[in-house]
């Protein structure tokens, strides 16, 4: 009896594995027709400075899966790193978002700052540099207007050459940007040497920054660190005025969050810049 039972446990843990991996190998499936097609969207989300005018968008990459919906790019972003999809993917993220910013710029919406976010193959690309530089002529994209996120698990594998490829893409006059700040290792050791000039707070520090003391004693000390190092400092998935004003109160340059706007699809991004002041879109 108890034999009959393992080997039922044991079917049952080898038919669970097995529904995992056709899972994941119909996802890659899927993945790789999205991107045969470029079947996929982005949205902008705003950030706003303190005076509540437009600092700029973050480009969002949105995928709806035929037959399950939109997939969350947390999801599908590290299958295409495994995959090597993602060079396709990165390519495609940059040209649109210069392509949407000399859209906007033609329609009279001013030179309007974007962010997209790097994987770390692109940033491993020796070609990168010369490739963007292409890529911001062809549509005429003003210097500090493209903006690139990187996180510090990116420095990790090869620190050296990471920061020899930021170096020249700052040189380049692209601005860039540690995303989650605080959330990997040796923030403290590379903020030294990375050429950035923006520092997005992660949004586990912000959930709670207007409740918990140790929270807003960290925002005020990561805030206070980059503006020493001359950093401007951005808020992520603020989603209470009481966490705008924590973290106003605290000198947060920038916010981001679902308080001002979710990330949204082209047609809104447009519409939110229409109704924004005059002064509050007039570039970087
Ligand atoms: P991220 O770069 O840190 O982007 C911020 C995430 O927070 C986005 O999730 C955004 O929709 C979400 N968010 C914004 N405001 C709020 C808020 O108030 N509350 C909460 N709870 N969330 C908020 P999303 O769009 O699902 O993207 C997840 C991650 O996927 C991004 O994190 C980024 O690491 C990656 N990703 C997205 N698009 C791209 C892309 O084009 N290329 C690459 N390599 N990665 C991307
Ligand atoms: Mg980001
Ligand atoms: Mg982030
Ligand atoms: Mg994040």
């Amino acid at each position: 009896h108890a034999k009959a039972q393992g080997r039922n446990r044991q079917q049952f843990y080898a038919q669970q594995i097995g529904d995992a991996v056709s899972q994941r190998l119909a996802l890659e499936r899927d993945l790789r027709a999205a991107v045969a097609a470029m079947d996929f969207e982005l949205h902008y989300q705003p950030k706003l400075r303190v005076d509540g005018g437009l600092a700029g968008f973050e480009a969002l990459l949105r995928w709806r899966r035929p037959g399950h919906g939109p997939v969350s790019p947390a999801l599908f972003i590290p299958l295409a790193e495994q995959t090597g999809l993602i060079d396709a993917i990165g390519t495609w993220v940059v040209q649109q978002a210069c392509a949407q910013m000399a859209a906007w710029r033609d329609a009279g919406l001013g030179e309007v700052p974007v962010a997209v976010n790097m994987s770390t193959s692109q940033l491993r690309d020796p070609g990168l540099v010369a490739w963007l530089a292409g890529v911001r002529q062809a549509h005429g994209i003003a210097d500090g207007q493209l903006e690139m996120e990187v996180t510090e698990s990116m420095m990790m594998d090869d620190p050296e050459q990471a920061i020899l490829s930021l170096e020249a893409l700052r040189q380049q006059g692209i601005h860039l940007a540690i995303d989650d700040f605080g959330t990997g290792y040796s923030s403290m050791g590379y903020l030294k040497r990375i050429p950035v000039h923006t520092l997005k707070l992660d949004r586990v520090f912000v959930a709670q920054v207007d409740s918990d003391a140790r929270d807003a004693d960290i925002c005020a000390g990561m805030i206070a660190l980059a503006h020493q190092l001359g950093l401007d400092v951005v808020a992520e998935g603020v989603e209470t005025d009481a966490q705008r004003a924590a973290l106003a109160a605290r000198g947060c340059d920038v916010f981001q969050g679902y308080l001002f706007a979710r990330p949204l699809p082209v047609a809104e991004a447009t519409r939110y810049l229409l109704a924004c002041a005059p002064t509050a879109r007039s570039g970087p």
